[in-house]
């Protein structure tokens, strides 16, 4: 068994932040990572798929030209694509790269899987370590299919084998209308393969104001895409070239099928009952510091705060500063200790200053084209807290900007009426993940109904539509 001060188990961007960082504050990290370092977001999540979104979307404006400026051709090619997240994105799925970054931080680097073994320790492959300081979970998510008969017989793909084709099929069936289904959705359509969307609820993104749905549904109808709502699937069958999916009389069939109906936290592999922590959870709970027990923390996914990477990153810092705050008092008692001081054992005060984790504004973007930004509250989870709800909503061709461009999109507040604040807001556009950073401000800092009216919006800016919601709120 060999002491060290901190081991990380899983390096996604939750765990590579920690571990880098504390690595750099002079602790003796381990990092121990079973597949690559960087996790789901760079090899096969939001980096190369916004690399095809870009792509995409450069073919839909090609697509526009007509419209406001004369003739253009355009011949979708996918090879520039598949070569752009090959080379620049993944390296091949090579981390090299990543591993070297770590290690010249000052980091030690342990290829394999790692699962608690006892208060304190981890073990990996054939070592165990005694960690002195802490225990960091990172350890994500994994893409989980639907109890649908023979599903799991079938090679359908998840978000890994879609982010690494290299030649499109012809059709594809997308089981699952969330945001990363239809950012791929979008994508592979407008390369024009022939894609289905199958949702079980009563609207893709579901998750988001009803009127993000709408105007996302339709941009994806326009650009091809088939899109079936309550539809419960039933069986899938694959007979060697075609998969087929089946609910109740229906059947839909295409060359490839993408599951993408949500992730698991795998905590059964963990070893938590070694620490006296349930395994039988869907995510890992933490409290406001990301701790889960006494000297162990968790980050990304894993917590079930917001399966984003600005979410892994913002509980990243908070987990670094209060592992830095936990050395600094227990290296100040032991300092105590040496010069023979009376000790009360609890060591040097807690740091007061050690932020706490706070989901209140958090943004949320789904990159289809228009784009859904979501901040805080929707409409209807205000309404059930019971807050004294107002919503002002106005299609973004309200706003001179949204009418030169001919844009569809909308931008929706939701106001606390007693506390005269935003709680909420969403705004759908051409950019709506950048318009969405004033209402992120707005509604994480509580600013004033009053100020935000008072303030002047430039003309003309996507962003100014929010002047006209303000306006709308009632
Ligand atoms: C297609 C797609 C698009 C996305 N787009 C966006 C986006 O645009 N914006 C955004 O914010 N988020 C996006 N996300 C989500 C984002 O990728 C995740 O929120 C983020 O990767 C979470 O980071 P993490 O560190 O918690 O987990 P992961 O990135 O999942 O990393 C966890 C790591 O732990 C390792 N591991 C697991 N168990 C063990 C073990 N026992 N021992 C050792 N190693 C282990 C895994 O191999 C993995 O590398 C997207 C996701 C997908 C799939």
């Amino acid at each position: 068994m060999e002491l060290v001060d901190v081991v990380v188990v899983g390096l996604g961007v939750g765990g590579e932040e920690v571990a880098g960082r504390l690595a750099e504050a002079g602790l003796s990290v381990v990092g121990v990572e079973r597949n690559l370092v960087g996790g789901e977001c760079p090899y096969w999540g939001c980096v190369p798929s916004k690399m095809m979104i870009r792509a995409a979307n450069t073919l839909a404006e090609a697509h526009r030209v007509h419209e406001f400026a004369g003739s253009a051709r355009v011949s979708p090619d996918w090879a520039p694509v598949a070569e752009r997240i090959r080379a620049e994105a993944t390296d091949t799925w090579d981390d090299r790269v990543a591993v070297e970054r770590f290690v010249n931080q000052g980091g030690r680097f342990i290829r394999g899987s790692g699962r608690l073994d006892g208060p304190g320790r981890v073990r990996v492959n054939d070592q165990v370590f005694q960690a002195r300081h802490g225990i960091v979970l990172s350890t994500g998510t994994r893409p989980s299919a639907p109890p649908v008969d023979g599903l799991t017989d079938t090679p359908y793909w998840t978000n890994h084998q879609a982010i690494e084709v290299e030649r499109l099929p012809e059709s594809l069936l997308v089981l699952g209308g969330g945001a990363i289904g239809l950012e791929l959705t979008q994508v592979f359509a407008r390369f024009g393969v022939r894609v289905t969307v199958i949702e079980t609820l009563d609207r893709v993104l579901a998750t988001e104001e009803p009127e993000s749905s709408e105007v996302v549904a339709a941009a994806l109808r326009a650009d091809g895409v088939d899109i079936h709502t309550r539809v419960l699937a039933d069986r899938v069958d694959h007979d060697g070239e075609r998969f087929t999916l089946r609910a109740n009389e229906a059947r839909y069939t295409a060359d490839r099928l993408l599951v993408v109906t949500g992730r698991r936290a795998h905590l059964d592999e963990l070893g938590l009952d070694t620490i006296g922590v349930r395994a039988d959870q869907r995510f890992l709970p933490v409290d406001d510091r990301l701790r889960v027990t006494e000297g162990v923390w968790a980050v990304g996914d894993v917590t079930g705060a917001g399966a984003f990477t600005h979410v892994a990153t913002y509980q990243a810092g908070i987990v670094v500063a209060d592992l830095l705050d936990r050395v600094r008092r227990s290296d100040a008692e032991a300092a105590s200790d040496r010069a023979g001081a009376a000790s009360d054992g609890t060591g040097a005060a807690p740091d007061d200053t050690v932020p706490r984790a706070d989901y209140r504004a958090l943004p949320r973007v789904t990159f289809t084209d228009p784009e859904v930004g979501g901040v805080g509250l929707t409409e209807s989870q205000a309404r059930q807290r019971g807050i004294n709800v107002q919503v002002g909503t106005v299609p973004l061709g309200s706003s001179a900007r949204g009418w030169i461009h001919r844009a569809d999109g909308l931008i929706k507040l939701v106001a606390d009426a007693d506390r005269g604040v935003l709680v909420g807001g969403t705004s759908v556009g051409p950019a709506g993940g950048e318009v969405l950073s004033g209402l992120a401000v707005a509604v994480h800092a509580a600013v004033p109904l009053a100020e935000l009216r008072d303030m002047i919006y430039a003309y003309p800016t996507f962003y100014r539509a929010i002047s006209d919601a303000l306006r709308d709120l009632s």
